[in-house]
């Protein structure tokens, strides 16, 4: 007899995972390495150290082991807003009219409204271990600066926020939770860094990149003693830390004998959708099972659909180690869309090479087919999702249009990565028929990845 299965699945608190889950332990093709910008060698711990704190340096260049504990202080600060439920989605499948069966991870039941928090305690964790005054930091749609600002409170820690300009304006409210949980927010570029003076003398009133703001943020740690920079996505070390909600995941859908048929996730840096396909993925590479993983992102910022798989700088000031990845290049400014967590320019290394493998698909929609998307979930299952996370909505409600067509009962699991109630004027646009798409020409395009640094 077929198990009832509820709208929410829970996990007890000691179903918990207490390790994350490191993919790239299992992958027989490694991601490449990050490279110096200057000598163009491997990035070492040395290197990496002067950046990153040292225990997160080691994270980022540990290939070897599968799983890494958690600490057992972020694994419970976790349990404040852990375990995250997975909900079945009978509402939408019935208004679909789809025999598909379609499973969200919901990551918005905290006030940084996003899963940015998962790594955000990890790496302010390691700060403080290791001793660190403060961290440094970009943030573009806020949600990471806000996640961050609330694990440094939580450690005791200094936050120094450097946010796009253009954010800063428009989201001023994103601004104020970051100050009320103690941290310092600059608009990007300023005049408190080198770099920054530099990029306003060259580009005068400009609203700035998430590119800059990283620049500004590394020099800001180089420079001050006891700070380090911290990264809310793109890295490999937060593509561990995200490996919770993979993990999760996983033991949710055992719980009740449910083998997903396609995992789907939104994907700027490839956080959210890196965690959540990890423990799947290491499954597949080691012949456990199959599955469909398909990333989406804004036809704005199609780093996965039209980009380069090169290597490139990870920002504007070229003072981050090269990556390679699938890029649109570092200077490239996307165009304004309103999911400004996915407006990065390149994607990061082990979804990029599991996406060469030909492991990872990847499709882009344009800001209005996503909006439409947002506005249909949150009218039957009751939240208000992140334009960010409404890509993934729309990809898993196009997968379960295919599926009634077909007839075919496909298993359909999403991360609804959080909630859009800082995203108000994105909706506002929407609902007044103002939205508008951007989508780069190749002749754009050509341009900017013509620019890619020249390495072998
Ligand atoms: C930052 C963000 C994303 C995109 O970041 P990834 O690193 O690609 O996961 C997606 N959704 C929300 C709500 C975000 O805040």
């Amino acid at each position: 007899m077929a198990i009832e299965i509820p709208y929410k699945i829970y996990l007890e608190e000691s179903e918990m995972p207490k390790a994350w889950y490191n993919l790239r332990a299992d992958m027989k093709v490694k991601p490449a390495p990050l490279l110096d910008p200057k000598t163009h060698k491997p990035a070492t711990l040395d290197d990496l150290s002067a950046v990153f704190c040292r225990e997160l340096a080691q994270q980022e260049l540990n290939e070897t082991d599968a799983y890494i504990e958690i600490p057992e202080e972020i694994r419970n600060f976790y349990k404040m807003y852990r375990p995250s439920p997975l909900v079945r989605a009978y509402c939408l499948e019935k208004k679909l009219g789809t025999p598909a069966k379609i499973y969200y991870k919901f990551e918005g039941n905290n006030t940084s409204g996003s899963h940015k928090l998962n790594s955000a305690i990890a790496q302010a964790y390691y700060a403080k271990k290791q001793g660190l005054k403060g961290v440094t930091t970009e943030t573009g749609a806020g949600q990471w600066g806000t996640a961050l600002s609330m694990a440094c409170s939580y450690f005791d820690l200094d936050c120094r926020v450097f946010m796009v300009k253009v954010s800063y304006e428009q989201k001023p409210f994103r601004r104020e939770v970051m100050r009320t949980y103690g941290a310092s927010v600059t608009p990007s570029p300023s005049e408190t860094t080198e770099i920054g003076k530099k990029i306003l003398a060259a580009h005068p009133g400009t609203g700035g990149s998430l590119g800059c703001a990283v620049s500004e943020a590394v020099e800001c740690a180089v420079s001050n003693e006891g700070y380090r920079y911290v990264l809310g996505s793109v890295l490999n070390q937060v593509l561990l830390h995200q490996s919770v909600i993979g993990l999760e995941t996983k033991t949710a859908l055992e719980k009740y004998g449910i083998k997903a048929d396609v995992i789907i996730g939104c994907a700027g840096g490839g956080s959210n959708l890196g965690g959540l396909i990890s423990p799947f993925v290491g499954e597949q590479l080691r012949g456990e099972a199959n599955y469909k993983f398909i990333a989406v992102e804004p036809a704005s910022c199609p780093s996965l659909t039209r980009g380069k798989y090169a290597y490139d700088y990870a920002d504007t000031g070229m003072i981050c180690p090269l990556a390679k990845m699938y890029t649109i290049g570092a200077d490239y400014i996307p165009a304004p869309n309103h999911a400004g967590g996915l407006r990065y320019h390149g994607m990061n290394t082990t979804l990029s090479e599991l996406h060469a493998q030909g492991i990872l698909e990847a499709v882009s929609y344009q800001q209005t087919d996503v909006f439409a998307a947002a506005e249909e979930f949150a009218r039957i299952e009751g939240i208000l999702p992140a334009p960010e996370s409404s890509h993934a909505i729309r990809a898993a409600i196009d997968e379960a249009m295919k599926c009634k067509e077909t007839g075919e009962e496909k298993t359909i699991v999403f991360g609804l990565t959080g909630t859009g109630y800082f995203d108000l004027a994105g909706y506002k646009n929407y609902n007044d028929g103002k939205l508008q798409n951007y989508i780069p020409t190749d002749e754009e395009l050509a341009q900017s990845l013509a620019k890619l640094p020249n390495i072998g």
